[in-house]
Formats: structure tokens, C-alpha cells, sequence
């Protein structure tokens, strides 16, 4: 199978890029293909602007969605936004690999899904009306391929539990997990992530690498977070709100949009 590996950390040396290496090496001991999209050592540009819409004339108002579509469908997206698009319809499975910071994704890999998610490629796609609303959470451009988080934290692993002062870490990552990648149809993996990452010693790197290894062999076989499907009867539309009558009393937010089981 083909895995694309989406590394978002400065330096090569870090913890993080030990970890790439575990993931990248287990993968193709698995017999898979693997691309790396290493964002830093790329020069990745990480700000939605102007410059990514050549065409658009210099009087035009410049509006990023508009823009996005219009060049999407012209075929005139600039060359580092179309090679990672490529790379992502030519992957099985796509790993975003990130430090926590600032309880989310480091800037420039939110640059990358910002430009390569473009208007036309995974959102505004789709028959919006009475019965659909577009091609989204569950549907979409990925649909049928995997997707997953690697993550480490600063915080402790009690930090991030359901009582934790930081929050859940799966609320953190709803976001990405489910706005992210679902919506556009991937199906989720349950994130992978390493607490206390700023305090590894050589034991404890030891420990995360063996849990890393075991995560990437059962890629194409762990079960996936069962997010709700939008079109498929579990939300009104077009309020987009879940059915009265579904999901847990007092459950709230983010637990919601998870079906207690399949
Ligand atoms: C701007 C910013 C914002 C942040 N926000 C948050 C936040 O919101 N929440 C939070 O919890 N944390 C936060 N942090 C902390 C951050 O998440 C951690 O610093 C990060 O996850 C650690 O990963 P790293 O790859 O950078 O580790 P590194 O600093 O590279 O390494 C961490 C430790 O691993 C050791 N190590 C052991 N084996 C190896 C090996 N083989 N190779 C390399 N290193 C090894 C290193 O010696 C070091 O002690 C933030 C940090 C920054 C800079």
C-alpha cells in the first residue's frame, strides 16, 4: 500500500524526526510504499495568499475559497500545491506527524492543508439540497483511505485526561481528526500520541518506538474512530443538527458526532 507521511517539526535530529524514521522504516519493512512530505526541509510556504493565484488578475478582489476553485478547475494551482495533492490521491494512507503546540498543529502544517485543500478538491463538492449536503464527513475526495496523527506533547498524559486541566486530548484533535480528515472522507485512526515528549530518556524513547512500530503495522487493520456519517439519516439538513432522538441524554460537543459503536 502507499503511505504519505506529512512531518511538521523543524529539526531533523528532534525527537519527532527519531520517531519519522521508527515510522518510515516499519512501514516499508511492512512492504509499503512511503513518500515524506517534510514541510521545514521543504521551504514549504505556509500562508494562503496572492502569490498561490498567478492568474487571478492584479485588480480582482482577491477571495482565497474563489480563487482555490477557479484554479483548481483551470488546472493553474502552483506546482508545490498540485505535488502534494498528487501525493495524496496516490496514498492508501496519509500520517500527519506533529509536536503539540499551543494545543494544536504547528503553523505550517496548518499552511499545508490551508493551500492544498482547495476549494473544488475536498470541500464545496458535492449536491447540496434536501437530502446531502455535499461530499463531506465520510465523503468525499478520500474516501476509502486511511488517515491518522502522530503526535507528541509536553504535557503529561494526566494533563490531557478527561479531568485534565489541558483537556481531553481527543477534543484537542477533534478538530483535525474529524474537521480535518473525515470531512473530506477519510476514515480516522485513533491518533497516536506521546506525552511528556520533552522529558524522553533512551528507555523511554525505546518504549514510544515500540508502541510506534506496533501503530504502523496494524495502519490497514486497526479499527477506525466511527464518526457519524452526514448523509446517511443521523443529521437534519440542512441545520446539520444531530436527530433529537440520537446520541447519549447528556452527552455534549465533540462526543456527539461519535456513534457509541458501528
Ligand atoms: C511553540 C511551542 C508550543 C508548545 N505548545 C505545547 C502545548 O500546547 N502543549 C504541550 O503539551 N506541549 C507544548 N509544547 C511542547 C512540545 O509539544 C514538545 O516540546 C514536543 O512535543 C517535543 O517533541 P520534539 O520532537 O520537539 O522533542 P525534542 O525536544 O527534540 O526531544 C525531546 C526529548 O527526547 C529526547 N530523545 C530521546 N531519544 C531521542 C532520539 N532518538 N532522538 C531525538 N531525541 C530523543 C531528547 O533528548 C529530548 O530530551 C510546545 C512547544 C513549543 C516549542
Amino acid at each position: 500500500m502507499n503511505v504519505l507521511l506529512v512531518f511538521a517539526h523543524p529539526e531533523p535530529r528532534s525527537l519527532n524526526g527519531a520517531l519519522r524514521d521508527v515510522a518510515v522504516a516499519e512501514l516499508q519493512a511492512q512492504g509499503h510504499q512511503v513518500k515524506v512530505s517534510d514541510l521545514y526541509a521543504m521551504g514549504w510556504k505556509p500562508a494562503a495568499d496572492r502569490t498561490d493565484f498567478p492568474q487571478l488578475p492584479a485588480e480582482a478582489r482577491l477571495n482565497v475559497a474563489t480563487a482555490s476553485g477557479e484554479a483548481f478547475k483551470t488546472h493553474t494551482l502552483t506546482d508545490d500545491v498540485r505535488a502534494e495533492q498528487d501525493k495524496l490521491l496516490w496514498a492508501d494512507a496519509v500520517i500527519l506527524q506533529f509536536p503539540l503546540w499551543w494545543f494544536t498543529m504547528p503553523a505550517i502544517l496548518k499552511g499545508w492543508v490551508d493551500r492544498v485543500y482547495s476549494y473544488g478538491f475536498t470541500y464545496g463538492v458535492g449536491e447540496h439540497s434536501d437530502k446531502r449536503w455535499g461530499n463531506r464527513y465520510g465523503e468525499g475526495v478520500f474516501a476509502g483511505k486511511r488517515a491518522m496523527l502522530v503526535v507528541t506533547t509536553g504535557g503529561w498524559e494526566e494533563h490531557y485526561s478527561e479531568r485534565g486541566i489541558n483537556g481531553p486530548i481527543d477534543d484537542l484533535l477533534f478538530p483535525i481528526n474529524h474537521g480535518i480528515l473525515f470531512y473530506p472522507g477519510f476514515d480516522v485512526l485513533p491518533a497516536f500520541v506521546a506525552h511528556k515528549a520533552s522529558r524522553v530518556d533512551e528507555a523511554g524513547f525505546e518504549g514510544i518506538a515500540d508502541r510506534l512500530r506496533a501503530r504502523m503495522r496494524t495502519l490497514f487493520t486497526d479499527q477506525t474512530i466511527p464518526y457519524r456519517r452526514q448523509n446517511h439519516g443521523d443529521y437534519l439538513i440542512p441545520s446539520m443538527q444531530l436527530r433529537p432522538e440520537l446520541g447519549d441524554a447528556d452527552a455534549r460537543g465533540f462526543a456527539l458526532h461519535v456513534e457509541a459503536s458501528r
